[in-house]
């Protein structure tokens, strides 16, 4: 007997229907999370259109594609998106894509030894490499370099497109640089529900401590939230932060503990980790989230 479920069905006969070659019809290019989306749209620009499919305070980790997503998937000329199983859940449906049309892994194009390993599971590479404006901006230029081979007639216009992206990118870098720099030694730790932040941490020189893994799929423990509680109070650090696309339930525990250590903690802030901010505003764009993060930290711990 066969038993496919349903929405296997309906993908494949989606699948099967909207077949599109990047050179006919609309230019329509789809990328998955807000960081890929600004990259590839600033690439693009005066070429094709970027859809970005997971919005403000969307967490990549556990998306799941829905029937509408699929649509856009299946008419997209194009599929840009970060690879290293950060979209854990669209495994399936880009794997298929795949046979069908360019469906680019961008961070999974940036040079290997720009990676970090998972520090619990040494042979998974943390998805978040975003958070290393340097390691990012090799990803910009080999997607560029995808785009010119799928748009050989824009090379010249994706080139120019490039080079000033790069240098918005250089002038975050800059600014993020000093911000963290200026954050007295010993306060100098971030901590946040999930560890996003490893590769921010090692570029911008300043620890970091996640309640949980690299994926926000996995569970914390109490332990967990009592060695950090007890790494809080002992090291004296003056604020903790909550990120926009995880709930703040982890970060609520710890500040709940620290308080009944006699050391109340605030919170920092709110961190752009893993979704950019509201569209038109500086947060909703890569370099204005990075920007956003670091004030925002300094701030807290300056
Ligand atoms: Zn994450």
């Amino acid at each position: 007997m066969f038993r496919y479920t349903f929405p296997f069905i309906l993908l494949m006969a989606i699948l099967s229907a909207c077949g599109s070659a990047p050179n006919s019809g609309p230019q329509k290019v789809l990328a998955t999370t807000g960081m890929v989306g600004d990259a590839t749209a600033a690439l693009l620009e005066g070429v094709a259109e970027t859809e970005i499919l997971m919005g403000p305070g969307v967490d990549p980790h556990l998306y799941k594609v829905s029937q509408g997503d699929m649509q856009k998937l299946s008419e997209a000329a194009v599929v840009v998106y970060n690879g290293f199983h950060l979209e854990g859940k669209m495994a399936e449906v880009l794997g298929k894509l795949s046979k069908q049309k360019p469906v680019i892994p961008f961070a999974e194009n940036i040079p290997e030894n720009r990676y970090q390993r998972a520090g619990d599971q040494p042979e998974t590479i943390d998805p978040h490499i975003w958070m290393d404006i340097v390691s990012w901006s090799y990803g910009v230029n080999a997607l560029a370099d995808t785009l010119m081979g799928i748009y050989p007639e824009a090379k010249d216009k994706i080139e120019s497109n490039k080079a000033r992206y790069l240098r918005q990118l250089d002038s975050a870098r800059n600014e993020v640089e000093l911000l963290i720099k200026a954050i007295p030694a010993e306060r100098k730790v971030l901590i946040t529900s999930h560890d996003a932040f490893q590769y921010f941490g090692l570029a911008y020189g300043i620890e970091v401590k996640g309640l949980q893994g690299v994926s926000t799929v996995s569970e914390y423990g109490l332990r967990d939230v009592s060695d950090l509680v007890n790494f809080i109070v002992e090291r004296r650090i003056p604020a903790v932060f909550v990120e926009t696309s995880v709930s703040d339930k982890s970060i609520k525990a710890v500040l709940e503990g620290c308080a009944a250590k006699g050391f109340p903690v605030k919170i920092g802030g709110s961190l752009f980790s893993d979704a950019m901010g509201a569209q038109g505003t500086p947060e909703g764009t890569y370099a204005g989230m990075m920007i956003h993060n670091a004030r925002t930290i300094h701030n807290a711990l300056k």
